[in-house]
């Protein structure tokens, strides 16, 4: 992107961006939005070195920068690399604990132990960063993993950097023992109940609520969702205490990675007045995975193996869904017990095919593929699934929570004057919702011009940044010219 200097300087900090390491939509997030941005500001972004990382294929190089970081009594030396990524600067920060893991953060059941430390010292090599950097006017932070540095900023009276923070999911909070305060070298005058503390441990999330100037979360329902006990995984009373500066604004997809029109992982590409031409990727998927019937609609579910996901629901109805005349295709990876139990269900049943593993080109595919995405899931910030499912002419089933019922518009109300996405959205609590979705599903399909009338509009939709970016740049300005 063409540099100018009027424009703001913000850098985004995220444990995970697309392509250099994701384990989820906080990757997708933390390009597509800097993205989104850097038409407006003058944006980098700044993560881990992970050992996963090729450095060799995304040209990563030293930026001769390096520091020595004191986390308690340990000192480590952290070295910043660079990259420019589709015209975005990158910075990855190397260090031995955070870059010689295997994983990102541990097993699917299990976070590394010296989590407290290796994101702690991310986040001060980050504000490290700043300091040394000087001209930064706005830090962009994402979920727990960088929330310190809004502590670390405001400790520094001589950086007058503004600093917003994004929860992407409360679920995930970084939550340590007491003894993390000192791991970290933090004074102890932080454990209590308007700071760290956390039911007798430390939360990092809580240091992104209580010291960033702003807090934004990846759907307006999902922001107000999480000041209710339901959804506010413990932290809902000091959400509320927050809320003025708490606002939601809802995800969008990066079309020039996601969409069927220019997407290279597809068999046939397609747009909405090609839609027809769909069916050549459907019928080379059935193929590719040993399914039978293309006259059968294909629903898909992709996604992490966690009770987040609804998992526990989909795996309840599976039994009598394989009975229907549908096929049923599963990505993902996750929690063994839900492997487990999938794993029989799909050796019983011939019309459910499923492929274990994360495999982003094999996702695009299913996406091209598929009639119906699946989305039960009992709680969702946001949720990319359904956008891109849209976006691709796949028409999602989604319970009715977070961004889920922001993002997907019940097909009953079908309007074609409105620019936004048609699906089956229903309520978990009530029994066998999703046995009578997925029937409502079957009728819609066996409705020819309906279905492909609500695909064609989906397809047409804009799900891209470019409103959201809006509203980020409204919030950036807001709190940058605070600074004058
Ligand atoms: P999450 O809670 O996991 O972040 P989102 O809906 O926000 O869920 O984003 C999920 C993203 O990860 C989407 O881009 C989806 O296509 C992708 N994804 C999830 N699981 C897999 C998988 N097993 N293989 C490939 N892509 C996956």
């Amino acid at each position: 992107m063409k540099k100018n200097k009027q424009q703001k300087k913000v850098l985004f900090a995220s444990s995970e961006v697309y392509p250099f390491a994701k384990t989820g939509g906080l990757a997708d997030v933390s390009f597509g939005l800097p993205k989104a941005m850097s038409t407006l500001f003058d944006v980098s972004i700044i993560m881990p070195m992970y050992k996963s990382i090729d450095k060799k294929r995304f040209n990563i190089k030293s930026k001769g920068i390096s520091f020595d970081i004191t986390l308690g009594e340990k000192t480590y030396c952290v070295e910043v690399c660079s990259t420019v990524y589709e015209g975005i600067k990158c910075y990855f920060v190397e260090s031995k604990i955070l870059s010689n893991k295997k994983h990102i953060y541990g097993t699917p059941e299990n976070g590394y132990k010296d989590n407290d430390l290796r994101f702690g010292l991310f986040s001060k090599a980050v504000v490290a960063f700043i300091k040394e950097s000087k001209n930064y006017d706005l830090l962009h932070l994402n979920d727990w993993q960088s929330a310190l540095c809004a502590l670390f900023v405001k400790e520094d009276k001589n950086i007058r950097t503004k600093t917003i923070f994004t929860i992407h999911n409360l679920a995930y909070q970084g939550v340590f023992s007491k003894k993390t305060l000192a791991r970290i070298g933090l004074s102890k005058d932080y454990y209590n109940m308007d700071d760290l503390e956390f039911y007798g441990d430390v939360s990092f999330m809580k240091a992104g609520i209580a010291y960033a100037d702003a807090i934004t979360t990846v759907s307006p329902n999902y922001a107000r969702e999480i000041l209710t006990a339901e959804f506010g995984c413990g932290l809902e009373g000091f959400l509320q205490k927050h809320k003025n500066k708490l606002s939601g604004i809802l995800n969008g997809v990066d079309t020039s990675h996601f969409s069927p029109k220019t997407d290279s992982a597809l068999v046939q590409n397609y747009n909405a007045k090609s839609y027809a031409k769909k069916r050549v990727n459907k019928e080379a998927y059935l193929k590719e995975r040993g399914l039978e019937d293309s006259e059968l609609p294909l629903f898909v579910f992709i996604g992490r193996f966690t009770w987040q996901k609804g998992v526990d629901l989909f795996i309840e109805s599976l039994r009598q869904l394989s009975k229907l005349k549908i096929n049923i295709a599963i990505l993902g990876d996750g929690e063994s017990k839900y492997h487990n139990q999938i794993k029989l269900l799909s050796a019983k049943h011939k019309n459910i095919d499923i492929h274990f593993g994360y495999d982003e080109a094999l996702s695009h595919r299913m996406y091209a593929s598929a009639d119906f995405l699946l989305m039960p899931s009992h709680f969702e910030p946001c949720g990319l699934n359904q956008l891109i499912s849209m976006s691709y002419g796949v028409i999602p089933i989604v319970n009715s929570v977070g961004g889920l019922k922001d993002s997907v518009h019940p097909f009953s109300d079908y309007d074609a004057k409105q620019n936004y996405g048609y699906g089956i959205r229903f309520n978990s609590k009530e029994k066998n919702a999703l046995l009578k979705s997925v029937k409502e599903a079957m009728e819609l399909y066996k409705n020819k011009e309906l279905f492909e009338e609500i695909n064609t509009h989906n397809i047409s939709c804009d799900f891209s940044w470019a409103s959201s970016a809006k509203s980020y740049a409204l919030l950036y300005n807001t709190l940058t010219k605070k600074r004058l």
